[in-house]
């Protein structure tokens, strides 16, 4: 597809990776998947938390976030740690393709949804290749889709470290804090 292009970066901790790889073996032969959620870096994703979410409909070639589950596992996190907010989602391919069509179509919806309050959500998709699962991520942006590229980053510093440190804490409307802070190798 030429709508996809090689550019953008994505900062994601070693623990998210580590998460999404282990709900996908697991769910094996089945696809499983959940929501993304973290911060902003310099208004680029910072993606510090993988959240699993079981879904009564996956199969081996389906997954769907239960209705409403988006919301209520967001505002659970937000409720521990404020600074969070919803990046996009995840899901397993058990075998190695890409996004599919409806993949795409669901993530440019979730762009479009004033309520999600992410206009330039993550597709983040673990596909099986040699008996393994590697990351594929996408980002919408302008009604577009374009592969991104993830860096492995540390996780997010303890809540209350920010004012010590004189790092700047940006809040977006409903999403996630913009942190101007360099990811830790
Ligand atoms: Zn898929």
């Amino acid at each position: 597809m030429n709508v996809l292009r090689l550019e953008g970066r994505v900062w994601l901790t070693e623990a998210v990776a580590v998460t999404i790889a282990e709900s996908a073996e697991r769910a094996h032969p089945d696809e499983a998947g959940g929501v993304l959620i973290g911060v902003l870096s310099r208004s680029r994703p910072w993606v510090t938390a993988a959240i699993e979410i079981p879904s009564a409909h996956a199969s081996g070639s389906y997954y769907g976030l239960p209705e409403g589950s988006r919301r209520r596992v967001v505002s659970h996190h937000r409720q521990s740690d404020g600074r969070l907010g919803y990046l996009g989602e995840w899901h397993s391919h058990p075998s190695d393709v890409v996004p599919s069509r409806v993949d795409i179509d669901a993530m440019k919806r979730v762009a479009r949804d004033l309520d999600a309050c992410s206009p330039h959500p993550l597709l983040i998709v673990a596909r099986r290749r040699d008996c393994a699962y590697t990351l594929d991520a996408r980002e919408v942006r302008n009604a577009r889709v374009r592969r991104v590229r993830l860096i492995a980053a540390g996780p997010l510093p303890p809540a209350g470290h920010d004012s010590e440190s004189g790092t700047d804490l940006r809040w977006q409307p409903g999403g996630a804090h913009d942190y101007d802070l360099a990811p830790i190798r």
